[in-house]
């Protein structure tokens, strides 16, 4: 078996798939949490579950402060004030509540928001819905082969007229960083707000919103070894104060009369409802984990995996990988297809052999039909796989055309 001294945390890994030890190759779509994730939530609803903020007793005061506590973890981590640190569902519910409450209250007629071809749906559709109602433009940037946003094209699409650019900070096809200090930049220049997609890159590399200067940031917990449920907005607190909220109902009010309401302080205005505390408990324990092995050693173990797989899959002639074949510019993904084998069959194909990787549009059809594909395989990785699983993962794809009649 492997040397990889992280992956008995994970009792999911421990599975046998067809006879065989899972090679869970999609830590993209979501990762598997390791005990201590497990055992925090368990820990929460056996010794502090209550509604938080409404019981005076012992135990909803300490529902209470497991509540607070992860969110004094999440601000550490991203290194953010615990009043910019907003609990949501997940990514998808964090860059919905900055379009309908930021791009709904701030954006005008011919105002442009600026995204990525490699969006994620999540923050693509959000954005459309948004220009469509209030009469403003989306220009998307165009990665070159690489996967790369060049100087040239965010010079040409950054203008006067951009008030928002929505960018990934790690793109979930193509696996390449943005260059967001230079957005960053070139948005400050033209007065537009930057609204940072993590989900793909806080499982990877370390995300210090001061350093970085964006706006907003969103990810989600069940992508960062966290449970599914549980996401975070970060924003600054000065655009936070000024926008209206996004739900509405219990817990974000001040105080409700008939006819008018005033609200609560951020960031409770944007927390309507009961919260999911064992998720947050469950958070702060994957981000816990997360320190205890520290970013520089999961850079070190991922890239080297990634180097590995990059070089191996290239020696397959058959195989088109999209995006960069550089490690040390990729993190997490690596999307490819096999000539004339459509993507769901080298999928099903990897499955018997008890290889996980996900197949098909990654919601992220603008870059399909970019890349002139309708769909492509993906593998990730994560802290927890092996130059073994690679190794399977490469038999498992040089059967896939001998599978299918074609030959090698
Ligand atoms: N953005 C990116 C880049 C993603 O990869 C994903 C998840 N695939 C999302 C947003 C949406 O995340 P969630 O489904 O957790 O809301």
């Amino acid at each position: 078996m492997s040397h990889n001294p992280f992956i008995h945390d994970f009792p999911a890994l421990q599975i046998i798939e067809k006879g065989k030890r899972l090679v869970y190759l999609d830590s993209a779509a979501t990762a598997q949490q390791p005990q201590a994730v497990l055992h925090a939530t368990t820990h929460y609803y056996e010794h502090n579950h209550a509604n938080p903020h409404r019981g005076v007793y012992a135990l909803g005061a300490r529902a209470t402060a497991v509540h607070e506590n992860a969110r004094k973890a999440v601000a550490k981590f991203i290194n953010s004030d615990p009043d910019e640190v907003i609990f949501t569902q997940n990514t998808t519910e964090s860059l919905n509540l900055i379009a309908y409450s930021y791009g709904m209250e701030f954006l005008k007629e011919g105002d442009e928001i600026v995204l990525s071809v490699a969006e994620h749906h999540s923050n693509l559709v959000p954005w459309q819905r948004v220009a469509k109602a209030k009469g403003a433009v989306l220009s998307y940037l165009y990665p070159d082969k690489s996967g790369r946003i060049s100087h040239d094209e965010l010079v040409k699409k950054i203008s006067s007229k951009t008030r928002l650019v929505a960018i990934a900070q790690v793109s979930n096809v193509l696996g390449v960083k943005a260059p967001v200090e230079e957005i960053v930049k070139l948005a400050r220049q033209s007065g537009a707000v930057v609204v940072l997609d993590c989900a793909q890159s806080i499982p990877h590399i370390p995300v210090d919103v001061k350093k970085l200067g964006v706006d907003f940031a969103a990810f989600s917990g069940h992508k960062l070894y966290g449970p599914m449920g549980v996401g975070v907005l970060y924003g600054k607190k000065e655009l936070l104060e000024k926008m209206p909220p996004f739900l509405s109902g219990g817990d974000m009010i001040q105080s409700v009369h008939e006819q008018n309401t005033t609200y609560a302080e951020v960031p409770r205005k944007f927390e309507a409802g009961t919260r999911n505390v064992g998720g947050e408990a469950g958070l702060e324990a994957a981000i816990n984990y997360i320190n205890s092995i520290g970013y520089p050693k999961i850079i070190a173990h991922e890239q080297a995996l990634m180097n590995y797989a990059l070089e191996s899959l290239s020696s397959l002639p058959y195989v088109t990988i999209y995006g960069s074949t550089h490690a040390d510019s990729r993190y997490g993904v690596i999307s490819f297809n096999v000539k004339e084998v459509h993507p769901h069959d080298v999928a099903s194909i990897l499955d018997a052999d008890g290889v996980a990787v996900r197949a098909g549009h990654h919601c992220a059809q603008p870059l399909m039909e970019y890349l002139k594909i309708t769909a492509c395989c993906r593998a990730s990785l994560a802290v927890y796989n092996t130059t073994e699983d690679i190794d399977t993962l490469i038999s498992g794809i040089s059967n896939v055309r001998r599978c299918m009649g074609l030959g090698n």
